[in-house]
Formats: structure tokens, sequence, C-alpha cells
């Protein structure tokens, strides 16, 4: 129970790897407020966590600044004081370079930057005050991806979106280590969510991310949120500004194992 007394927001939470963490800081004694899109999934989860309140849903698109400043709002009067903030929505859109639409690239880079931006912003607003009424400096936690550093041809938005969000968690980091706010960010390999099947849908596919994955599987949703956990709570103390990649080896190692 490590996180008992906190209030946790976690964006895109309706399902995979958001549901994860919403799942795992509930476990450790947080009250956590999904935020999603996605009304249908999103209340299904919060009854499913909890029957005592202490997981809600607001539904919102956390890339249009109203909702943000609404969904803030709302999780303040519902649970009081936020101490950690996990900036997880995200998109993705597969094409090859020269066939992108300029609005699909600006979809993806608003989805899943703007939004780490605008939440981020907010919330640290109400933190920085909540330090100021004394209170134990908060925690915020932005989802990247190894596609921050590594290429991949027919995810070029959603890349840059990427690089884009652990360059923000640097920047954040330092905006406001003076407040004893903390901003991590991390950065997992394949998944097993409906985004990762929304990509490699077939065997080939599938092989080859197993083929440059040195552990040989593919992660959990659950190996996603033990950090979030981790980084969320006192362990994780005198570390901001770092993205955690968690990735069965693939970016450290730069390897290609049979299959
Ligand atoms: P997912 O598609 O299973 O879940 C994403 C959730 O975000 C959904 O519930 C969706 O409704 C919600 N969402 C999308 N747009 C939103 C918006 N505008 N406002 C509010 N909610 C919104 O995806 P996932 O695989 O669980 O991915 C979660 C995060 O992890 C994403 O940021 C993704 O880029 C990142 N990530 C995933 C993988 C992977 O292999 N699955 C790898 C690296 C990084």
């Amino acid at each position: 129970m490590r996180l008992e007394g906190k209030t946790a927001i976690v964006t895109g939470g309706a399902k995979g790897i958001g549901l994860a963490i919403c799942r795992r800081l509930a476990a450790d004694g947080a009250r956590v407020m999904i935020v999603d899109i996605d009304e249908a999934a999103g209340s299904a989860a919060a009854e499913s966590l909890a029957a005592d309140g202490s997981v809600r849903f607001i539904a919102a698109d956390v890339s249009e600044r109203l909702d943000v400043h609404n969904l803030v709002a709302r999780t303040i009067d519902a649970f009081g004081p936020i101490s950690i903030l996990v900036n997880n929505a995200g998109i993705v859109h597969a094409a090859d370079f020269l066939d992108i639409e300029e609005a699909d690239f600006d979809r993806v880079l608003k989805v899943n930057l703007k939004s780490a931006f605008l939440c981020g912003q907010a919330v640290a607003r109400h933190m920085v005050a909540q330090v100021g009424a004394g209170n134990k400096p908060g925690v915020i936690i932005n989802m990247s991806s190894i596609n921050d550093t590594f290429a991949i041809a027919n995810q070029v938005p959603y890349s840059v979106s990427k690089g884009g969000v652990s360059q923000l968690t640097k920047v954040m980091a330092l905006s406001l280590a003076t407040h004893g706010i903390r901003v991590n960010a991390i950065g997992p390999g394949s998944i097993m969510t409906d985004m990762l099947a929304s990509i490699a849908h077939n065997k080939e596919a599938k092989t080859r991310i197993l083929s440059r994955t040195p552990l040989g599987r593919i992660g959990d949703p659950s190996e996603i949120a033990s950090i979030a956990s981790f980084l969320a709570s006192d362990d994780a103390s005198y570390i901001t500004g770092q993205t955690i990649y968690a990735d069965g080896g693939r970016l450290p190692l730069n390897y290609t194992v049979p299959v």
C-alpha cells in the first residue's frame, strides 16, 4: 500500500497499459481517476476495479484544453489534491512517409504530445500551489516508447510524438525540480494491447518483433504498470528527468535473435 492516501489521474486508463496502471495504483492504495475518450470502456473499468468509489471515471479528450481543465477540477472535487499524474493516452497511425496526410500527422501529435503538455501544465500548476500550501510534491509520469529513439519507417508521426514526449519529460523535470515535483517517462517496447494488435496483426509482424527482442516475448501491461507504481512512489524519490525503458532488451542490446 505504498501509495495510500494519494490521488492519481491516469489518462487513457480505460484499456491496455493505462488500465493496468489504474489497477496497480489502486492496489497500492491510491484513489484513481480514470480519464478516457471511450465512455463505455472507462465506466466498465472503474466499476471493475473498485466498487467503493475509490476508482472513478471521467470521459474526456485529453488533447482538448477545456476537457483538461474540467477533468482536473472534477478530480480535485472528487478526491482532493492530485499527487500523481500519468499521461498515458496515445494513438498510432501507420503509413509510409510519402503517403502521410497532414491531418493524420496533426492528430497523432495532438493526442500523444500536446495532451501531455496540456495535462502536465494544468496538473503541475495545481501541484506547485499544493507545495506552496505545505503539502508533499507530486509526481508526473509520461508514457513514451522505444520509438522515441528507434526509427520505424511506417510510424512517422508516432515516433516524432514519442521523441517529443521524452524531451518534454526532461524540460518539465527541469522546470519543476525547484518545487520538488519529479517528472519521468516510461519507454515500453512491444506490449500486448489493442494498440499493438492494430499494428502487428499478422504472424510475420509478430515474428519481426520477437526477432529483435532478446527476452523473446511480448510484454504484459502489468510489466509497465509496476514501473509506474515505482516511479510514483517514494522509492524513486531521487529519480527525475529519466525515461525508463522496458522492452525485453531491444533498445539497449540492439540485437537480432533467431525465432
Ligand atoms: P490502447 O490503444 O490499448 O489504449 C489507449 C487508450 O487511450 C484507449 O483507452 C483510448 O481510448 C485512450 N485514448 C486515445 N485517445 C484519447 C484521447 N484523445 N483522450 C483520452 N483518451 C484517449 O494503447 P496502449 O497500447 O495501452 O498504449 C498506451 C500508451 O502506451 C500509449 O501512449 C502508447 O503510445 C504507449 N506505448 C504502447 C506500446 C505497446 O506496445 N502497446 C509500446 C510503447 C508505448
